[in-house]
């Protein structure tokens, strides 16, 4: 049966925290003065429960923290992550192929990814091109769809062995595309280059589209916006405005503070149009094109456009709570029921019940609102 809550709505997203240490202080996020605050788990037991969360139904798992490229074995947690089978997505009979592809017989001819499948569409290494389109795409193969959220600091040293050990995608945060502005966001001096060559070095190893997220804060930052939509389209990087919400540890959100959906669209119209363009339900960026069909820009409007209704997302944090919205007022602790040795079978009953109870939709600037009981960088993003 697949993970549902109350609401309908089926969770086939995980994000798992493996470390709230960061790296970077951005401003909006940290005060500056504290580091961790929860400790890690090693990386058998996050996976055993991704293990027990993808036969429940998760078919997407994002790793982040803190700064997930800080811990060590990290590539080595995603080759064994890669070979978990998501359910629903099995990969077809060999009767189901075309006689082409029954040629070629899956799976002991199909590696399981290839190097050069940057959008996940592409064809195994080593198959000839005439049978392409009988060969099922990475997805039909019943991957899971592992992805990364990273500062991007570190990443150019790892992208390539990241992407040989089943990595599908990355995403890199940056909230200036100027160097000295991004220096005082982070209080790190000189890393914007290094992010940029972490960003360039994901898409060499065949990790794109490399999509890039900044946050937006009034007064601050806002006046990135047009030099981002010309980076997008410099870098051939998807561009993503992310709406500043109220987990910072300073507790310095306002409504004010928010730079809202309509506003980043208009002011992007000072430098070319944005036209909107289908997505996906559970997507939680609307997506735009400039008006020369060059360049995506996405925008996650949390604040201004809530998405809670098509919510499939689970969290995992770094000490092993989950968490069922952002803005959750507790936790879980998964990591609890399996230090009591619980079975696989009583940790998937107690996700169904957590699940269950996950939250309808969040509060954020109601009179109503309750502060979540951890700051983002304790979540995990
Ligand atoms: N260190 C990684 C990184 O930089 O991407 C992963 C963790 S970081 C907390 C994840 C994302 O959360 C970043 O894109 C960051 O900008 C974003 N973020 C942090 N605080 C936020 C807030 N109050 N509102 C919206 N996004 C926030």
């Amino acid at each position: 049966m697949p993970l549902t809550d109350k609401f309908g709505r089926a969770i086939t997203d995980l994000r798992i925290s493996i470390t709230d240490r960061c790296n970077y202080k951005c401003v909006y996020c940290r005060t500056g003065n504290e580091g961790a605050l929860y400790g890690d788990l090693p990386f058998d037991d996050y996976l055993r429960m991704a293990r027990v969360l993808v036969g429940m139904g998760v078919m997407k798992i994002r790793l982040t923290g803190g700064e997930p490229l800080l811990r060590k074995g990290v590539v080595e947690f995603v080759r064994e992550l890669a070979k978990l089978e998501p359910q629903g997505l099995k990969p077809r009979s060999t009767s189901d192929l075309g006689g082409a592809a029954q040629a070629a017989p899956f799976p002991d001819n199909v590696p399981t990814r290839s190097t050069n499948d940057a959008v996940g569409m592409g064809h195994p290494r080593g198959v000839d091109e005439g049978v392409r389109h009988s060969i099922p795409s990475d997805k039909d193969l019943g991957n899971l769809d592992i992805a990364l959220t990273t500062n991007g600091h570190l990443l150019a040293d790892v992208a390539q062995a990241l992407n040989d050990a089943g990595l599908t995608r990355v995403t890199v945060s940056m909230d200036a595309v100027d160097p000295e502005r991004f220096a005082r966001i982070t209080r790190v001096p000189n890393g914007f280059d290094q992010v940029l060559a972490g960003i360039r070095a994901a898409k060499k190893a065949g990790l794109g589209p490399v999509k890039v997220n900044c946050v937006l804060l009034r007064g601050f930052n806002e006046d990135q916006i047009i030099p981002f939509g010309m980076f997008a389209r410099e870098e051939g990087v998807i561009v993503r405005f992310i709406e500043f919400m109220p987990l910072e540890e300073d507790r310095m959100w306002s409504q004010a503070s928010v730079v809202t959906l309509d506003e980043i669209v208009a002011r992007m119209a000072e430098y070319r149009p944005l036209i909107e363009i289908p997505r996906g339900q559970s997507e939680t960026a609307r997506r735009y094109r400039f008006d020369d069909g060059e360049g995506e820009i996405g925008i996650i409007a949390p604040v201004s456009h809530p998405f809670c209704g098509h919510c499939s997302r689970i969290r995992i944090t770094s000490d092993g709570k989950i968490r069922t919205c952002l803005f959750s007022v507790w936790d879980h602790d998964l990591f609890a029921q399996m230090r009591r040795g619980a079975t696989d079978e009583e940790l998937a009953e107690y996700i169904r019940g957590v699940v269950e109870r996950k939250e309808e939709r969040h509060h954020i600037g109601e009179p109503d609102f309750v502060p979540a009981s951890r700051t983002m960088v304790h979540i995990g993003g």
